[in-house]
């Protein structure tokens, strides 16, 4: 509980140390304008020091702690809580993926009914994807009397009939969480300097609503995350071509039981193009088999030179739109 607290603390410091620093901005204006507090990233709302004993801002892990994430940033206990069941909605559909793409010892839980018999929660696991041949593991004690009663099928007919029902898992919240992930990944990469931009109300708005499609596509853009090795591991910055500039935010989610899946989502930057804008290039641009990206890698940096330089998200992205201006023009 103490290494907890301890963490908030730090990172409470680190980033009212950098939102004091960003305020310092010409351009940015705050009111009210205190001094010692935090923001949401998600709501915006403001917090003081009193937040870390009365629990109303809390450690926010980046992924989802049950998918591997590290406590990175802080959100307060209402937008954590928000994401609560849909955190579990992800790891469902994360654990899920090889049993679904077909691939041996893939497993998947269920509800089992069997006809004239008990109920039970069991695990379907992939024996032979060719042919079909399934495990289905009991994973709840059965009754003696229950026990007999399907022994007793198993004797007279030689087969057990049963229902097995499979919980689907609504896409769309595990689309509008991986874009949290990457909102929050970039946020803690760049802090309050690069989110108080307006291409990011949108977004937020839908983060804070992720019942309702605000976004076009819940803002996630699918991206083959196959094409995207270690080198990419983090935020990056698509500077060409210009239609699609971009940040691309690669990260992995991990289950306790060893399965990882790769995911790219790509966000809009401070800058041209917005959210819509860079969902329709590239739906123009899907016809093509591929397209050629240039890439900055910035990584997974966390609260060290950005955060000492407020502004230098806006420093990279300019640098790098002229750079990409003359690639256009050669
Ligand atoms: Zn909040």
């Amino acid at each position: 509980m103490k290494v907890r607290r301890t963490r908030l603390e730090t990172l409470f410091d680190t980033y009212a140390k950098n939102l004091a620093l960003v305020k310092q901005h010409p351009f940015i204006e705050m009111r009210p304008d205190l001094d010692d507090i935090v923001i949401c990233p998600i709501c915006l709302l403001y917090f003081d020091r009193n937040a870390i004993a009365n629990h109303s801002i809390t450690l926010e892990h980046i992924p989802p702690k049950t998918l591997g994430g590290k406590p990175r940033t802080l959100t307060c206990y209402e937008c954590n809580k928000l994401y609560s069941p849909l955190d579990e909605h992800l790891r469902q559909a994360v654990s899920n993926k090889p049993f679904l793409e077909g691939l041996p010892g893939g497993s998947i839980s269920v509800s089992v009914q069997m006809k004239d018999g008990p109920g039970f929660k069991a695990t379907v696991e992939h024996v032979n994807a060719v042919d079909r041949t399934f495990l289905i593991k009991n994973n709840q004690k059965i009754s003696q009397e229950h026990f007999e009663k399907i022994q007793q099928n198993l004797e007279r007919r030689n087969a057990v009939e049963m229902t097995i029902r499979l919980r689907t898992l609504p896409k769309s919240s595990q689309s509008v969480n991986l874009v949290r992930i990457a909102y929050l990944l970039l946020f803690s990469t760049f802090g309050y300097g690069l989110i108080f931009h307006p291409n990011y109300i949108m977004l937020r708005k839908q983060l804070h609503n992720p019942k309702s499609e605000i976004l076009p596509n819940w803002g996630l853009v699918e991206v083959d995350s196959q094409n995207f090795n270690n080198e990419f591991m983090g935020v990056n910055i698509i500077y060409h071509p210009s239609s699609i500039c971009s940040f691309l935010i690669v990260f992995d989610l991990k289950t306790r039981s060893g399965i990882v899946s790769r995911h790219a989502v790509i966000l809009p930057g401070p800058g041209r193009p917005n959210d819509s804008e860079i969902i329709s290039s590239l739906q123009t641009i899907s016809d093509e088999k591929s397209v050629n990206i240039k890439v900055y890698h910035v990584g997974n940096r966390s609260h060290g030179e950005e955060f000492a330089q407020p502004l230098l998200a806006y420093d990279i992205w300019q640098e790098l739109n002229e750079k990409s201006e003359h690639t256009r023009v050669s």
